[in-house]
């Protein structure tokens, strides 16, 4: 149950500089959110290709997000002073502790990745500004959310509209799966769905998302998994429409 969870009033609210201390004061908001990252594959695969945007996963599980909070911490390599201290009472708070020159260096590896624990179906335009995001990412979800309601997917009419609002005008919603079931039920709802046009694998590699293709399918764990068993992948993406009718 996620009764136990905080959720910010307001994307105003959100204080992202615990999450990026070395982007303090540059006003940026995450660019790619990552929605049930498990593992954080995805995440640390994009963080490279993309160090100067700011890549955000969600995850509800507790363990699992604070699993991949110490991978982010350990890929870091922060310095022992700076890691959040168990031993001195006086030690500053580390989610705001900076190091001085943070905003004139250029930011160190794995500093633009973090993650929220967070029911990423519940209150993410309290996370997101609106038209916020660049890309969205749905990756090998759990098929049977909550199963006997389908309106409890992470993919329906009104998390559509949620999603819409924090995509930018020409964003885009990558979907994978292994379950074909779930891929058409998320594929018929993104088509039918007015703000959102579907995109061929092919024009996104045109466009220069090759790379970004190339980790929706291969990096996280459980798309690693369903190789080990030889499954087939289903990829549907989808463009946040540029017309503005909202
Ligand atoms: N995307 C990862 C991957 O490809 O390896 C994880 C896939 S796993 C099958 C689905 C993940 O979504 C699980 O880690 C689960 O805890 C998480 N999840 C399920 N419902 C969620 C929700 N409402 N909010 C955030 N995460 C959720």
């Amino acid at each position: 149950s996620d009764h136990s969870l905080v959720y910010p009033a307001s994307p105003e609210q959100m204080n992202w500089d615990a999450h990026y201390p070395a982007f303090v004061g540059t006003g940026q908001t995450p660019e790619f959110a990552d929605v049930g990252c498990g593992f954080g594959g995805l995440l640390i695969a994009l963080s490279p290709l993309f160090p100067e945007k700011l890549i955000i996963g969600m995850e509800i599980r507790v363990q699992v997000s604070q699993y991949v909070q110490d991978r982010i911490t350990a890929l870091r390599e922060i310095p022992p002073d700076l890691l959040p201290s168990t031993s001195t009472p006086d030690a500053p708070p580390p989610t705001t502790e900076l190091s001085p020159d943070a905003s004139s260096s250029k930011p160190g590896p794995y500093q633009n990745v973090s993650i929220v624990r967070a029911n990423s179906m519940k209150f993410m335009p309290n996370y997101f500004p609106k038209h916020s995001l660049s890309a969205l990412f749905f990756l090998f979800p759990d098929p049977h959310f909550k199963s006997r309601k389908h309106k409890a997917r992470i993919i329906s009419p009104t998390l559509l509209a949620e999603y819409a609002y924090v995509l930018k005008p020409g964003g885009i919603v990558y979907t994978i799966t292994d379950v074909h079931d779930l891929h058409e039920w998320m594929r018929t709802h993104l088509e039918a769905f007015p703000l959102f046009e579907f995109v061929s694998e092919e024009v996104l590699r045109a466009e220069g998302k090759g790379p970004i293709l190339d980790a929706v399918y291969t990096s996280t764990e459980e798309g690693k998994k369903v190789e080990r068993n030889q499954g087939e992948k289903w990829l549907a993406c989808f463009r946040r429409i540029e017309v503005s009718r909202d």
